[in-house]
């Protein structure tokens, strides 16, 4: 039996809750910027409104400011897109305990066993947009397919809100006109020797020889020809799968240079003291050589 699987993609996530909590930043273009004051701000994330300016995320701050002049920066609020990550997730997983997070914004379900329970694909990703949507207060973009590939990549397609369908009967239609870096782990490595052969579109890589590909990218080559053809197999892992945190960590862009070794010092005693509390805070023990 063929699979049903989604990919939901929150849009604009970190624009959108913190528009969500300042509504004076509504209808403007909002750019959530790395430290505005620091020297190396880069934009982490934009609204739509920013966007149209041409903003893009990892413009550094002055080329955002004057793509777009009344452009409001804000800091990021990473509790906040954990807390709305986290109700959205408890969403997904009223619908199948198959979910499986990509990052704090999207995440694959697979529905196989459910379709019975809440009816076929499309109804259950109208569902899930129209309960993140009232219940979250953002939207949504939701993939259907019958395998993860092609599911992320319908969530891409239709921006914002909206549910995209792609089945095996049509996705040759739908699918391979795209540019191939739509596909995910094209990355831009990749994607410049995808071109330098003459493969601009995701048909271009269903039809190039594998061989050729395998002496190109290697297995790589080999993965992403099955995934042009839709032949992804991977499964969406269970929900009880993530969560295991192996590393807690911390960084800052120091407003200055660091010269001395007191600078030195007390900046790193900052990034250890806010480390050690959120170990704390996890209920981890340290380990007594750093005692
Ligand atoms: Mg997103």
């Amino acid at each position: 039996m063929e699979r049903v699987i989604l990919h939901s993609d929150l849009n604009n996530f970190y624009a959108s809750v913190e528009c969500l909590y300042n509504p004076s930043l509504r209808g403007k273009p909002v750019a959530v910027a790395g430290d505005p004051e620091a020297r190396h701000g880069i934009v982490l994330a934009k609204n739509y409104e920013a966007k149209a300016c041409g903003v893009a995320t990892g413009n550094p701050l002055w080329m955002a400011k004057q793509k777009c002049p009344d452009i409001i920066f804000v800091p990021p609020h990473y509790d906040l897109y954990m807390k709305y990550s986290q109700i959205a997730k408890e969403i997904y997983s009223e619908y199948t305990d198959q979910v499986e997070p990509y990052g704090l914004d999207e995440c694959w379900l697979d529905v196989t066993g459910s379709t019975h329970l809440f009816g076929d694909g499309r109804r259950i990703a109208n569902e899930l947009r129209k309960r993140i949507k009232f219940e979250l207060g953002v939207t949504a973009s939701v993939g259907v397919s019958y395998n993860k590939i092609f599911a992320k990549l319908g969530s891409d397609m239709k921006k914002p809100d909206a549910t995209t369908i792609i089945t095996s009967d049509h996705f040759r239609d739908v699918v391979w006109p795209l540019p191939v870096n739509d596909l995910l782990y094209v990355g831009r490595a990749t994607h410049n020797k995808l071109k330098r052969y003459g493969i601009h579109t995701i048909g271009d890589l269903a039809q190039a020889d594998q061989k050729l590909l395998q002496n190109m990218l290697g297995q790589n080559g080999l993965m992403l020809w099955m995934f042009a053809n839709g032949l992804d197999t991977s499964p969406v892992s269970n929900i009880g799968a993530k969560s295991l945190i192996k590393s807690i960590g911390n960084s800052t862009t120091a407003p200055r240079d660091l010269i001395t070794d007191e600078d030195i010092r007390i900046t790193l005693m900052v990034l250890c003291e806010s480390v050690s509390s959120r170990m704390r805070e996890y209920g981890f023990d340290i380990h007594p050589a750093f005692e």
